[in-house]
């Protein structure tokens, strides 16, 4: 099997050779100073790096030229990003999986977790429960389960949370991350308007991977590996991938994720819309201490830093798995996402959680409204926008207008309007008060005066009752 990015074969674009290859070349080069300082040059134009590049800087020790990659990484984040976060939720549809990956408490063999999934009732209490904490973004999560959980059931299920509209609320995305499926299913979640397939690799170790998925339709590398190029045939624009830090050696796995992200913009013209960086974590019947290739709070910010300096336009994303004060330190890195006020189990935002059928712990337990009044402490913009997918911004349309550095003059004064959403809805007094006062301060930094005028006076219909304001 050779290299080839193009190639629909999973083992020939994310071939095993060349990973091998590139990290003896990174290993070779990494104390290369001139080459180290020439790749951080060259990245300041915000064009990315090939794998073999950011592997580079990935194994480069020398602490001085980390300090200069955080600081280029601080740079495109501000350029691309500003200080605006996206804010979203995971919820839990169903945890039957006739899988048996190893690392998670949902697989097939694990017989004492209670195992639940949620009718389209109690569907809409979640919902319910998620709008009234200001939620508008999800990410959908299933185990797979042919039997239990059929595409069917999650299309309903994805017809049912949009059509909910309880008080001001409304879930305006609904992202989807479900197992490997066929170029029809993919069709299907298409018409269904989903937002971004999301689909974690685990690992792209071929070897790793078949002994961390000994069972169940996941075993199979090959089929997994390329579902996103079956998602992109049905008509999916914008795929998420990631990879689950402490499986497998993290070096070979950030190769991997970034040959992934070459092999669809090669193959389809656009690389993926999100990369989330998930850390293995304890969970029922898991012990992370099982698996040795955990990676330390240093390194795992080292990873943030150098996937924004490598995928500059891809939206990077960091779950509540991470403490409080490790999302302090990526957020401002690199990451562009998170999730707030997370309930990792079946049903758990409408009744009091059940330990015992989450999927990880999670370690920032904090309400949504705390983690928005800490984003707000920080100068961040907690952001609640959805507006591209239903603007028809996304694939490449979307890529080009990031590329271009356009998407800032969307993206700015939708994160304040939808603040303000946040504000006028949701959020306690304290919290409201911050809120206004960084947008009257954000506002001022518009520099178009048509957008300038159009922001304030929505910002002002919105506290007469209107909603849903875009670009
Ligand atoms: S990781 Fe996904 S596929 Fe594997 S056992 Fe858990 S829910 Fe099932
Ligand atoms: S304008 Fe588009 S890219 Fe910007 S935050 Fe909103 S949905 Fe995301």
């Amino acid at each position: 099997m050779s290299y080839d990015p193009k190639s629909l074969k999973a083992e020939e674009f994310i071939n095993d050779g060349e990973i091998r290859e590139t990290l003896r070349y990174a290993e070779e080069h990494k104390n290369d100073r001139g080459l180290v300082e020439s790749l951080l040059q060259r990245a300041e134009d915000c064009k990315g790096l090939t794998h073999r590049e950011a592997a580079v800087l990935l194994k480069c020790e020398d602490p001085d030229l980390i300090e200069k990659m955080y600081g280029l990484a601080r740079r495109i984040k501000e350029r691309f990003y500003g200080n605006r976060i996206v804010m979203f939720a995971p919820l839990y549809l169903s945890n039957y999986c006739v899988n048996g990956c190893r690392y998670c408490p949902y697989h097939g063999q694990n017989k004492h977790i209670p195992r639940k999934q949620l009718s389209q009732e109690e569907i809409v209490r979640e919902v319910v429960a998620l709008q009234d904490m200001g939620h508008k973004r999800l990410a959908l999560e299933t185990g797979e389960d042919p039997k239990n959980c059929p595409i069917e059931y999650v299309l309903e299920s994805i017809k049912t949370i949009y059509g909910i509209h309880h008080k001001n609320g409304a879930i305006r995305r609904v992202n989807v991350n479900i197992a490997a499926t066929t170029v029809e299913n993919y069709r299907k979640l298409k018409e269904a308007g989903i937002g971004t397939y999301i689909l974690f690799q685990e690992t792209y170790n071929k070897e790793q991977y078949e002994y961390l998925h000994p069972t169940g339709p996941k075993s199979d590398y090959a089929y997994h590996t390329e579902a996103m190029d079956r998602a992109m045939e049905g008509g999916i624009d914008d795929v998420g991938c990631g990879v689950l830090f402490g499986l497998n050696l993290y070096d070979y796995d950030f190769v991997g994720l970034l040959m992934h992200a070459e092999h669809l913009e090669a193959v389809h013209g656009v690389g993926p819309h999100t990369i989330s960086v998930p850390r293995l974590r304890r969970a029922d019947d898991i012990d992370p201490d099982q698996f040795d290739n955990g990676i330390s709070d240093d390194l795992f910010a080292r990873i943030v830093a150098i996937l924004r300096i490598a995928v500059p336009y891809t939206g990077l994303i960091i779950s509540t798995r991470e403490s409080k004060e490790c999302r302090e330190r990526v957020l401002e890195l690199g990451v562009s996402q998170i999730s707030g006020g997370s309930r990792t189990s079946v049903g758990g935002y409408a009744e009091d959680e059940e330990e015992d059928s989450s999927q990880f712990e999670v370690s920032d337990t904090r309400s949504l409204d705390q983690v928005v009044s800490w984003l707000l402490d920080m100068g961040h913009i907690p952001s609640f926008c959805t507006a591209c997918y239903r603007e028809g911004r996304t694939g490449d349309r979307f890529m080009s207008l990031c590329k271009s550095g356009q998407i800032v003059n969307c993206c700015h004064p939708n994160a304040l309007m939808t603040l303000k959403e946040y504000l006028e809805d949701y959020a306690a007094p304290e919290t409201k008060e911050k809120g206004l006062r960084l947008i009257e301060k954000e506002v001022e930094r518009i520099t178009n005066p048509k957008v300038k005028e159009t922001v304030i006076r929505h910002l002002h219909d919105m506290e007469g009752g209107m909603r849903d304001f875009r670009f």
